[in-house]
């Protein structure tokens, strides 16, 4: 069976190579590392052979992990980034503000005004990124595209968050061309918030989008950061494993 620092490097081989194709610099597309439901001893693998930042979806997972990274490697912990990929409900905001680095799913403004209030003075400001919902109906989290802008221009505004960029989910679809047309809306999307005019975007250059099974569409359509889990730490177990 393959290490970790074995797929990690496949995954960077894939990213390269999508870039390659997409006429884009390798250095155009950064890779988050998606450590949920994996330990903290798997964090470490991934981070000494290189990778400084972690994607976790479940809140007090995360924050645990976090505190058990730091008490293994406190050196090496000082160097990673910590993003909060999940739905963060309005009673975890506080979480989320003292130990994250990143929120990628804001999709209402409370949720971004409780963080911007709860975020310690001690902490550089939290990174935010807006989820846009692009094929799902009024169930799936994310904002509609049609509202993305509002709410990037509200968020924008916050004085202790700094809104780097979008972030989607889409629901997997079979095929390059169907992939890539998906992750194109949430391009356009990105675009049409960048070239706005508002202001408070200075720092707006994150597109968060592509996971193990699609990066190379998302790569094709304008990602700027590739969300990865398995194809670095491999399968996870299933709720049921979990649950033991
Ligand atoms: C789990 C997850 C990922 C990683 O998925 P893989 O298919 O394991 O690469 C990426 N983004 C989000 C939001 C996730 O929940």
């Amino acid at each position: 069976m393959a290490t970790i620092a074995e797929r990690l490097e496949h995954v960077h081989a894939r990213i390269r190579e999508a870039c390659h194709a997409a006429g884009r610099p390798p250095q155009a597309v950064g890779l988050l590392a998606v450590s949920k439901t994996f330990d903290a001893h798997a964090v470490l693998a991934a981070a000494q052979a290189g990778q400084r930042a972690f994607g976790e979806n479940y809140l007090q997972e995360g924050v645990d992990k976090i505190a058990a990274v730091r008490a293994l490697a406190p050196q090496l912990a000082d160097d990673l980034h910590w993003h909060c990929i999940g739905p963060i409900q309005s009673n975890k905001t506080r979480l989320v503000a003292e130990h994250f680095d990143w929120a990628h799913t804001i999709d209402r403004l409370k949720t971004a005004e409780r963080l911007s209030a709860q975020r310690p003075p001690s902490l550089a400001p939290l990174n935010v990124c807006i989820q846009v919902n692009v094929d799902g109906g009024a169930t799936k989290s994310g904002a509609a595209p049609q509202d993305a802008l509002a709410l990037a221009q509200a968020v924008a505004r916050l004085p202790r968050l700094v809104l780097r960029g979008v972030m989607a989910i889409p629901d997997p679809v079979e095929g390059f061309e169907a992939q890539r047309a998906l992750h194109a809306r949430v391009r356009a999307v990105f675009d049409a918030i960048a070239t706005s005019g508002a202001p408070g975007l200075a720092q707006f250059d994150t597109v968060s989008l592509g996971m193990t099974a699609d990066l190379e569409a998302a790569v094709a359509a304008g990602s700027t950061l590739v969300r990865v889990g398995s194809g670095i730490f491999g399968a996870r177990p299933t709720r049921a494993e979990l649950a033991g």
